[in-house]
């Protein structure tokens, strides 16, 4: 053991607390598995059904979730947050490690015990783990009566209607075009200030431990008309941040409804274009972006974010590895040098730009000199915050066909306690630094300690929070930083910026 890790593990005793603390944290778990709270009108409510949603993973199947709450709401079906007053449970899933699956498969289990009380209920699984496990789903999980890919949700109607006639109901059919751009979302109701706009599907990249090319499908852009409209819609509704979506932003690429799958057709609109159109829907609506791929971030999107004062100054560059040996493994199409190049960029041409990052302990062959590069990487790009995991294999990938998964169990969890551990010193540093600086806060909802304090984000995505005085969400402040922890800010408001109410 190098004296380096003998160092972190004294100077962490509760290294268990320390990881779940920042995984929790910054994975925000305590949306998994969250039920959707919407509000829908009256005139929808025809059929007197009442639909459960819960949804776990990632923001893309929380915006999904909203997409199958408007094909509901068009049914007649209203939304209850009771699951035993719903007639529909839907869990929209997640299998981007066997540990989310499992959540899963647990959650089912308890819906079982459910659904023996209430026999008429009807129980479907949605998102990735639908389309990974396709019917075999009805085999294993006898209690599930339909099975609905991402790319089906519009065949929902016809599923229910076949599951009330007692047939099982799968579809898992993958589309290279569907990108639900005329279906209004219905919003998850929960602070009215922010919202997801998906603004792509699918992923054309390979990485060799991941499972996403496989249950979501092609990439393909959605209409960037529909992706304004939507950002204008948002912003009449007193939305004041749009985040846009998709696994790889930076690929974004509009060739027109005809060519959307011609591969030589020309681009009509790039990522930083359709940024820029965002940005221009009004001064007043914040912009953010998630997830941007080394490969493909560019000096043109750099450049649109610092012109406009409304594009956040954040970005989400996952590194995964600092080792070009173990980056050319997982396939990810950059090195160690290309990623130092663009973090380069970032901090040259948007110099006070928050960056966080996705890392993976323990992929398959990773020596200790790879884990203490990952190490090397993290000081070098100063993340502000990380999502860290240790690696797990998925069925198909490219990983589990080519690769043994050969670090122990034992040492993952301890390279990833070491990562998690340099992160929390990180996050600490960096927020240290800010104390006496003041930030532009979009406030956003009451603080989860006291319902005397706001919270709200800076431009750099850092939670603030602050005395409540008379402020209220909506609006945006300037506060001025008196103390830190390794997750937020606290402060007070120095002056009222805009009341956008
Ligand atoms: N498209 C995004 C990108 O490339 O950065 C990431 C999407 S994925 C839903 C989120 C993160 O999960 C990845 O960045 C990676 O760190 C992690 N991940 C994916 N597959 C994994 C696996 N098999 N084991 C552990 N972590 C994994
Ligand atoms: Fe998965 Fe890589 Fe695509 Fe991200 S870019 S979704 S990690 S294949």
């Amino acid at each position: 053991m190098s004296p380096h890790r003998i160092f972190r593990i004294f100077a962490f005793p509760k290294m268990n607390e320390l990881l779940d603390y920042i995984n929790k944290k910054q994975h925000d778990e305590s949306r998994q598995g969250e039920a959707l709270h919407i509000e829908l009108n009256e005139s929808d409510l025809k059929n007197n059904k009442h639909f459960y949603i819960e949804s776990y993973g990632c923001q893309m199947n929380f915006s999904d979730s909203e997409i199958v709450a408007s094909i509901l709401s068009k049914q007649g079906f209203s939304l209850t947050t009771n699951i035993f007053d719903a007639d529909l449970v839907l869990l929209n899933t997640c299998s981007i490690r066997e540990k989310a699956e499992q959540t899963v498969r647990q959650r089912l289990r308890s819906i079982n015990e459910i659904k023996d009380q209430k026999p008429g209920m009807l129980v479907g699984v949605l998102g990735c783990m639908a389309e990974r496990l396709k019917s075999k789903f009805l085999e294993e999980e006898k209690l599930v009566d339909i099975v609905v890919g991402p790319d089906a949700y519009r065949s929902l109607p016809e599923l229910l209607e076949d599951a009330e006639g007692g047939q099982k109901g799968v579809n898992v059919l993958l589309s290279r075009e569907e990108t639900y751009a005329d279906i209004s979302p219905v919003r998850l109701d929960k602070n009215g200030i922010t919202a997801f706009i998906s603004i792509m599907r699918g992923c054309d990249n390979m990485c060799s431990f991941c499972v996403v090319p496989f249950t979501r499908g092609r990439e393909r852009s959605r209409n960037p008309e529909s992706i304004v409209a939507e950002a204008r819609d948002l912003f009449a509704k007193g939305y004041r941040e749009v985040t846009l979506l998709g696994q790889n932003v930076d690929s974004y690429k509009w060739k027109g409804e005809e060519n959307h799958t011609n591969k030589e057709a020309e681009v009509l609109m790039n990522f930083a274009e359709l940024l820029e159109a965002v940005a221009k829907v009004n001064p007043l609506l914040r912009v953010r972006f998630s997830t941007s791929h080394p490969k493909d971030i560019t000096n043109d999107v750099l450049h649109t974010i610092a012109k406009y004062d409304n594009i956040c100054n954040y970005i989400h560059l996952p590194v995964q590895s600092g080792s070009s040996a173990c980056l050319e493994r997982m396939n990810r199409t950059y090195d160690r040098d290309w990623y130092m190049d663009r973090v380069n960029a970032i901090r040259r041409i948007i110099p006070d730009c928050g960056i966080s990052s996705d890392i993976i302990a323990g992929f398959c062959g990773e020596t200790d000199e790879e884990h203490q590069d990952t190490l090397s990487m993290m000081d070098f790009a100063q993340y502000d915050y990380s999502y860290m995991f240790f690696y797990s294999e998925r069925p198909g990938t490219l990983a589990a066909r080519k690769y043994k998964d050969d670090v122990p169990e034992e040492v993952k969890r301890q390279r990833l306690s070491e990562i998690v551990a340099k992160q929390y010193d990180l996050s600490l540093q960096n927020n240290l630094k800010d104390i006496g600086k003041t930030f532009t806060v979009l406030i956003e909802k009451a603080s989860k300690k006291s319902e005397e304090e706001l919270s709200g984000r800076n431009s750099q995505n850092k939670v603030c929070i602050f005395p409540k005085e008379n402020f209220k969400p909506g609006q945006y402040v300037n506060v001025l930083v008196e103390s830190a922890n390794k997750a937020t800010l606290k402060g007070k408001v120095v002056g009222l910026v805009h009341d956008y109410n």
